[in-house]
Formats: C-alpha cells, structure tokens, sequence
C-alpha cells in the first residue's frame, strides 16, 4: 500500500492540517484554533497533539506515512528549520520547529513560507498544474507570492525570492508593514482595498452608495463589499476597482517581463472577487506586458481555495520518499 503525506498550514487564527496519498488527493482534512497565548508556546505541541490523535483515530501508525511538510508566516530558515519574526504568533524568538515536530512525531518535516507553500499547491494540484513555470500571488490580508521556475521553486540568495507584495507600484505611496512605501501590498491587499477607498471617497463627487457608507462610518468597509458594490454599478466602487487592478496588472507585468511563466495565478481571499477583478487586471497586464510576453503568458484565478497550504506543505514531503 501507499503511503500518505502529511500537510500543515499554520496560520495566526487557525491551523489546517490534511492526510493526503502521494498522488495529491486529500483523504481527510481538519482544523484546528491556533492557540497564540504565552507566547505560542502551545502551537506546536497543539499540532504534534491533533495529528498524534488523527493518525490513531484513522487506524494507522506514523510508518504509513512518508513524511510532514509545513507552511508557516514569518521568515523561514529552512536549513535550520527554524522561523522567526512571526509576529502574528506571539513567536518573539527563533523557533526550532523541525526539531520539534520531528522528535514528537517521529517523522521527516520540511517547512517554508506560507506563500511559497500555496504556489506549490496550485503548482502540483491546482491552477498551474500542467504547467514548469508559474507565478502564484496572493491577495488575502498581506499579498504573497511565490515563483516556480523549471519546477522549483525560487528562494533567491536570501529568502527573498517571490515577495510580490513589495514591488513598488506607486512611488512614494501609502508606508508598508515592511518599511518601505508604495508596496502591492499597501494597495491590494485587503486592507489595502480599503484604504484606496478611503482615499478615493474623499475626491469623489457624484452619487455613490459606497462613499454613502463610508462617509457615514457606521458600517465596516471590506475588500469584499467593494467588489460588491462594483458588480452592482456603484461607479466608486468601480473607480476604486478600476486603480487596484492597474496596480495589479502594473505589478504582474513585471513579473511577466521577467520570467514570462505560463501562468500568473492569483489567489487569497480577495480574489473570490472572481472576473471583477481578474478581467481589468488582466488588461492592464497586457497593456504593460512585452508582446511575447502578452501573447503567451496567462493571468488565471486559483483553483484549490484554502486547500492549497495544505496540498502545497504536503507536497514538500515528497522528497522524503
Ligand atoms: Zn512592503
């Protein structure tokens, strides 16, 4: 019989974790809160715990397994297996968390950023799946992104490699959580979204339901109720659409300029806006991208949603086959 791979998707708010068999497919998949308290000293002994049980409950032993793959935030040391700089989970010092893992479940463990972790998902199972060199960027709270070339993945000389959401768009912009201004991420991330609305409601004249709501402040404003507001003729709503994805077809240009991948595919949270976003993106693309590079490379939605941490980590155990 086959054996299965394990995949670990750490995130600030919950932590997915899925069983799957060498061949991609999920065959079970669970999650759990991510406890962050003291510290997050009980994240990892939380996970070594709830796949413990997991691989009990299902009948099994860790010897039917090949191994673990792990996507977490922070930066990641992946020659010592250690993360760092996870602020989003109380992680104020280096974490040993291959050590950890492997001495409590007995088995190999790889890790890597969580956004490089999902391009390998949408890479093997997903979106990108026929496909040696493709770019995945994700809109969610930050943006992320990863880039595999020929088959690999990119890391760059220091870890660098992929960090879509800082490509300058709009010099001198909005400050970024990385210190420097006018990031992807200051204007297409989900918070993002939100503060170019802001900005624009300002200016904005006519009549519109989302500077009705905005300049009321009664309700919260999200990414999502202005892609709401943009399908339903809000001409704001749609101004404000309209500059994101510029920003995101600027910025995905120049990552086709210079790698020209088959695809470029973007997932996150905010790209449940689905052709609202992906259709005028994908015209500022061509605008800006070099003819060969217009002509052959394609911007595509993601296709695995929330799986693809999980698919992606347990990708990584392959390698321990
Ligand atoms: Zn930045």
């Amino acid at each position: 019989m086959s054996k299965g791979l394990i995949g670990i998707d750490l995130g600030g708010t919950t932590t997915k974790m899925a069983f799957l068999n060498e061949d991609g497919e999920v065959l079970e998949k669970w999650r759990i809160l991510t406890d962050i308290s003291d510290n997050g000293s009980h994240i990892v002994p939380n996970i070594i715990k709830s796949i413990s049980k997991h691989i009990e409950d299902s009948g099994k032993t860790t010897d039917d397994f090949i191994g673990i793959g792990m996507g977490t935030p922070g930066a990641v040391n992946r020659e010592n297996g250690t993360v760092s700089e996870a602020f989003n989970l109380n992680w104020k010092t280096t974490q040993p968390i291959r050590k950890d893992i492997q001495a409590g479940l007995g088995l190999p463990f790889d890790l890597d950023n969580d956004a490089n972790v999902a391009s390998l998902g949408e890479y093997w199972k997903g979106a990108g799946s026929t496909e040696d060199d493709v770019v995945f960027v994700t809109l969610g709270t930050g943006v992320g992104g990863g880039v595999i070339a020929n088959g690999k993945l990119l890391h760059g000389v220091n870890g660098g490699a992929g960090e879509i959401g800082h490509i300058t768009v709009q010099p001198n912009g909005y400050l970024c959580t990385c210190g420097k201004r006018g990031c992807l991420e200051t204007v297409a991330s989900a918070t993002g979204i939100v503060r170019v609305a802001d900005d624009m409601a300002k200016e904005f004249n006519g009549t519109s339901r989302l500077k009705e709501l905005i300049d009321d402040g009664d309700e919260k404003i999200t990414s999502k109720l202005v892609f709401y507001l943009a399908d339903n003729g809000d001409i704001l709503a749609n101004q404000v659409v309209d500059r994101i994805c510029f920003y995101l077809g600027l910025a995905l240009s120049m990552i086709g300029n210079t790698l020209n991948p088959a695809s470029i595919i973007i997932g996150g949270g905010v790209s449940n806006a689905g052709n609202t976003l992906l259709q005028p993106t994908t015209k500022y693309f061509q605008q800006n991208a070099f003819p060969s590079v217009r002509d052959s490379t394609k911007i595509k939605l993601a296709k695995l949603g929330n799986d693809a941490g999980v698919i992606g980590a347990a990708s990584m155990a392959l390698q321990f086959r």
